[in-house]
């Protein structure tokens, strides 16, 4: 369920790692077994088969194979028994989900002119799956609710809150109309969401060619961009409320769960959603007049973009089958043999919108790949000193359900044992891009040093840097400049690492490669084996290398002396949200005063084309001053913690091994430090107050969510709570440093 435009930074592994790359630490090893490390690393690499790699994608992929579907369980199977084989404890784990499938879709334009949508992809030459249309579930939005609606259509760009002020500003409402909104500029769940807040009855969501077509590159199968006929599926489920099954929030989907009904559950939308091709929406578009649509709206359509409404008159009818479906979850253990109680995680989805070979297979068959060496190692009398524990999820694609309904009913095991957990899911050609928890970046950028990237022969962090160091970002520069740890991103959501981080506060990391790849057949039909292997991962070099950096991750996350977590990075980089939750409170009050005064001075009449007719904004309250005292405060309490746990840790001191557990404890329990039972405002379910998806951005991160979201809405009672919540959130963080600091310390 990534995204298809994936943030271009990141990068691999190839042969055996460069010996001159090799540091002579390891955090959270002692020195006397780095050495013992990087040799079981080494034959860890050499067990990485590239093309085992590509048959698994190719069989994986070989049919559609979403939720439900006879070849996710076939899949699934698969799975199972490989893991078995390879000396792992696999089972099934099943719940019972929510899965819409569309019974009727059916969109026709009545006026001026006719024209009904044919809503169909199509099979395209040398790629066999996709004339698979009879196991193909047919373009639509799952947990859309059912609806027949007719009325005017007007365009809304990308349908996110700002482009309804433009349209405000032009005196345009969507009141009682159909939306057709493009897809990109946000997660697409938020584009019905925001226009059933404005009063619309009905969303309409199509990708133009200038986001995801022939603006970008040649269209399949000439090229790998998306061809005009192309529809992407997807979850419009309101996921930033709270993510898995919408009948069970909160609690595991298994068979006797309490369920909600369907009138009931807040997640499917409050209007009728379609997803079509550019080739439908091209005779939608046509038939619109009014206004032309600004600038920065316009696609790369052949015709001038206007906004209507009208007079375009569209009927929007879709019903769905609303039945329950099987998620079958694979999970799969090795032992620990020391702190068999510490679990390190490590998951990708498995089942697909269709044949899936990108998204999730690329990533599903490096996480076998990682399996099968562990496995390998193990029999070999490898012994991880931790459990490890490898999970193939379901029905991600609708919305996170196998691992968000798994997460939910092992809360309080997970809770109490879970360490990190490792996410991955689309891969391809490119560069590493890892997000997650801060305490985790410099064992990222160990991992990243020690891993070559298969295009260039460089550790994957120096390719990373030179691309930090040649990007535009004068950030990202700096940064990358400096020779110190690379950054990884904060995560919002889109993926299933979301319920470990975001419900139950573990650490967690999300790993890929990707930012060359020609990605247009994100969930179409066209996802297919032929579209990968000629466009997104040629010869699978960079399968191989996700797996030697999620594998490598696992066996040093596993055999550690101690947790590899550090502070350093958490402080600096929280005292970095802080400073810009406070500049965007300035820059919020400054925007504000001016607004207010070139109204008083009725600069707006003035400037504006008289003829235009538009609408100037009202007066707003002025913004006050908020107090971030509190917050400062709790920073510099952490930043002391973190001074003081640096000087007490030391990977050469021998600790008991009971301490040496306890140790373990604190660190992770550091993570879960930065949540609180009561969650988010008006979404309960998220309760980590440092990392959240957007309210209004869906995948998009927001960081210090409670303040940052407060102060963007204008809730300035609220931002001054959340102020506070935050500060206790940073000031528990300092206790389990100080907890740890102590632990390392004790003889
Ligand atoms: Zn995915």
């Amino acid at each position: 369920m990534r995204p298809s435009r994936l943030p271009v930074l990141a990068a691999i592994a190839f042969l055996t790692p460069v010996l001159g790359a090799r540091s002579p630490s390891l955090t959270g090893f002692h020195p006397d077994r780095v050495a013992e490390q990087y040799n079981l690393e080494s034959r860890f690499d050499a067990l990485i088969d590239v093309d085992e790699i590509g048959e698994w994608i190719e069989r994986m992929s070989a049919r559609p194979h979403p939720v439900g579907s006879a070849y996710g369980l076939d899949n699934a199977h698969f799975m199972v028994d490989k893991l078995s084989e390879w000396g792992w404890e696999a089972r099934l784990e099943e719940y019972r989900v929510l899965f819409p499938t569309p019974k009727l879709r059916r969109l026709e334009l009545l006026g001026p002119e006719g024209f009904v949508a044919d809503l169909s992809e199509g099979p395209v030459e040398n790629d066999p799956t996709s004339e698979q249309s009879a196991e193909q579930l047919p373009g639509y939005n799952a947990y859309s609710i059912d609806g027949d609606v007719t009325g005017e259509l007007v365009f809304v760009n990308y349908g996110v809150p700002d482009d309804y002020l433009e349209l405000e500003k032009r005196g345009i409402s969507v009141e009682g109309k159909i939306v057709i909104a493009r897809y990109y500029g946000s997660w697409r769940g938020i584009k019905p969401k925001v226009a059933a807040e404005k009063g619309a009855i009905g969303c309409l969501m199509y990708t133009d060619p200038e986001d995801d077509g022939y603006f970008r590159g040649d269209t399949y199968p000439a090229g790998g961009f998306r061809p005009s006929q192309g529809i992407q599926r997807g979850s419009v489920a309101d996921m930033p409320l709270f993510p898995g099954d919408p009948l069970t929030p909160g609690v595991g989907a298994t068979a006797d769960a309490v369920r909600l009904e369907l009138d009931e559950a807040p997640t499917l939308t409050k209007i009728p959603v379609l997803p079509i091709s550019w080739a439908d929406a091209q005779p939608l578009l046509e038939a619109l007049s009014g206004p032309v649509a600004p600038e920065g709206w316009r696609g790369a359509l052949p015709l001038t973009y206007h906004l209507g409404p009208g007079p375009a008159r569209v009927r929007l009818q879709v019903e769905f089958n609303w039945d329950l479906a099987t998620a079958y979850n694979v999970v799969a253990e090795l032992p620990g043999a020391e702190r068999g109680d510490q679990w390190i995680v490590r998951g990708n989805h498995h089942d697909a919108w269709v044949n899936g070979a990108t998204d999730p297979v690329s990533g599903m068959a490096a996480t076998l790949a990682e399996a099968q060496a562990l496995g390998a190692l193990y029999r070999q009398g490898w012994r991880p000193r931790r459990t490890v524990i490898y999970a193939g999820w379901d029905a991600e694609e609708p919305g996170l359900l196998g691992s968000t309904e798994w997460v939910e009913h092992h809360a309080s095991e997970l809770g109490e044992h879970a360490a990190v957990y490792i996410n991955s899911d689309s891969n391809s050609r490119g560069f590493l891009n890892v997000g997650g928890s801060h305490t985790l970046e410099q064992f990222v950028n160990e991992v990243a040093r020690d891993v070559t990237d298969p295009q260039t022969g460089v550790s994957l962090q120096r390719r990373l840097r030179a691309a930090m160091i040649l990007s535009d970002e004068p950030e990202d520069r700096e940064r990358a400049g400096g020779g110190g740890d690379l950054p990884i991103s904060a995560l919002g959501s889109g993926s299933d690492y979301s319920p470990f981080l975001q419900h139950l506060g573990i650490a967690s990391l999300n790993v890929g490669f990707g930012g060359e790849g020609d990605y247009g057949q994100y969930h179409s039909i066209y996802d297919s084996f032929a579209h990968y292997e000629r466009f997104m991962d040629p010869g699978f070099h960079y399968g191989a290398a996700l797996a030697r950096v999620g594998g490598r991750m696992v066996l040093r996350l596993a055999n550690a002396d101690r947790l590899p977590f550090e502070f350093s990075a958490l402080a600096s980089t929280v005292a970095g949200y802080v400073d810009e939750v406070e500049e965007l409170t300035e820059t919020v009050r400054e925007e504000t005063a001016d607004e207010n005064r070139w109204l008083e001075e009725g600069l707006y009449a003035l400037a504006w084309d008289p003829t235009d007719d538009w609408i100037a904004p009202e007066l707003e309250e002025p913004v006050p001053f908020l107090n971030f005292a509190p917050l400062r405060n709790a920073l510099g309490r952490l930043q002391t913690s973190v001074e003081v746990f640096e000087r007490s840790r030391d990977d050469a001191r021998r600790l008991p091994v009971d301490v040496a557990a306890d140790l373990d404890r604190a660190l992770y329990a550091s993570e879960r430090a930065l949540t609180r039972d009561h969650g988010l405002p008006r979404r309960p379910w998220y309760v980590h107050h440092i990392y959240a998806p957007g309210f209004y951005t869906g995948y998009g991160v927001k960081t210090l969510p409670g303040i940052r979201e407060a102060i963007e809405q204008r809730s300035w009672d609220e931002a001054e709570q959340q102020v506070d919540i935050a500060a206790e959130v940073l000031a528990a963080a300092a206790e389990a440093v100080d907890r740890a600091a102590a632990l390392a310390a004790s003889e």
